[in-house]
């Protein structure tokens, strides 16, 4: 029997989207292990962020709360998880793949003398020992690697929209307090915290990306105007781009999509001067529908979109806006 635990991370507006997403791993993995499906959720007071957990069915929800779990200071917070572990003896420990955990994973794993595989993509249990095979994309997204790992915990970070949603069931489960030994005596002290304005395009229902196919950078207001046609209409749009774009410093690195920029998972992915290349791919391929326009009939893109259009996007975009405009 193994068990299963996730960290939950939250934010200001409640539990981050992709909590969601461990969820759903970490029930399947339970049932493949016989274990149980757990989560830990770490802060000043937690407690609405457990109660939102409650919601989803897992075996049980923990919080830990103490002042000094304020924000994210990462030796707390390492202390915290190396005790939440040795309290709740997991076969699998499960984070998102976020700055949180690229910060503390590596060295949780080597306090517990384990190994943790970063940014997989899917993670399935062998049936022949029970044990976990991890999958993650390996020479800048050109194959994927299968890991299978020595040491317990198994830790893995999850990549972002790798996984459905878990949506609540009705049933809800017990929320339970752990009282810890947590660490006041810190050797950073965090004196200011900075917020900047990030662009989360993982959030966004429409994704209009423009790559090296636009001629200038100003060609990018005419993707603006799709995305505030359809903000109008009460779509959460954005724009996004391929990598060279942020390359040549026309957009930001937030609004880059794929393996070295967000993964996002849209209704509707917009590809406009996008070839197709694999480390874009992997960032958006799990969009509901891709819609590319391309002049090059024998672009990549053009293998995993819905629909297609082989023309220049400078014919299509001022005929597509004004459609957007009358009809919706
Ligand atoms: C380690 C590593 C990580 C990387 N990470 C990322 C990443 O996260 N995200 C990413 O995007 N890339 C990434 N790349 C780069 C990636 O390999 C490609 O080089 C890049 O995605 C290509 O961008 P593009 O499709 O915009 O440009 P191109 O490949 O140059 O394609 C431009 C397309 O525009 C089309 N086009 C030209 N004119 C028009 C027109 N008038 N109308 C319509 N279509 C037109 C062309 O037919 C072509 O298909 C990474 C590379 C490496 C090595």
């Amino acid at each position: 029997m193994g068990d299963v635990l996730i960290l939950a991370e939250v934010k200001e507006s409640g539990l981050e989207k992709s909590t969601f997403e461990l969820i759903t791993l970490a029930k399947q993995l339970a049932k493949e292990l016989e274990g149980k499906a757990l989560s830990i959720v770490l802060g000043r007071d937690p407690t609405e962020a457990g109660q939102e957990l409650r919601r989803f069915a897992l075996d049980s929800v923990y919080k830990v709360q103490d002042p000094a779990l304020e924000g994210f200071v990462p030796e707390v917070w390492l202390n915290t998880l190396e005790q939440v572990i040795k309290e709740l003896r997991p076969q699998v420990f499960l984070m998102t793949h976020s700055p949180v955990a690229r910060d503390i994973l590596p060295r949780l794993g080597l306090r517990l003398n384990s190994t943790v595989t970063m940014d997989c993509v899917e993670v399935k249990v062998d049936p022949s020992d029970k044990r976990l095979l991890r999958k993650k994309p390996i020479y800048g997204g050109n194959a994927m690697a299968v890991l299978k790992c020595k040491g317990t915990p198994e830790i893995v970070s999850l990549r972002k929209n790798s996984y459905p949603m878990a949506q609540a069931d009705g049933q809800v489960s017990e929320l339970k307090e752990l009282t810890l030994k947590i660490t006041k005596d810190l050797v950073t002290q965090v004196l200011e915290t900075k917020k900047r304005d990030i662009v989360e395009l993982d959030k966004a229902e429409v994704i209009i990306s423009g790559g090296r196919g636009l001629a200038e950078k100003e060609e990018f207001s005419q993707l603006e105007q799709l995305a505030a046609v359809l903000e109008k209409k009460g779509i959460k749009a954005m724009v996004g781009c391929s990598r060279p774009i942020v390359d040549k410093g026309w957009m930001s690195s937030d609004r880059q999509v794929g393996l070295t920029g967000t993964m996002v998972a849209p209704n509707v992915y917009i590809a406009i001067g996008i070839s197709g290349a694999i480390q874009h791919l992997v960032g958006m391929v799990r969009s509901k529908k891709i819609i590319a326009i391309n002049t090059d009939a024998g672009c990549n893109m053009f293998k995993v979109a819905d629909y297609g259009l082989t023309e220049d996007y400078k014919e299509i975009l001022p005929l597509l806006i004004k459609k957007l405009e009358e009809t919706l």
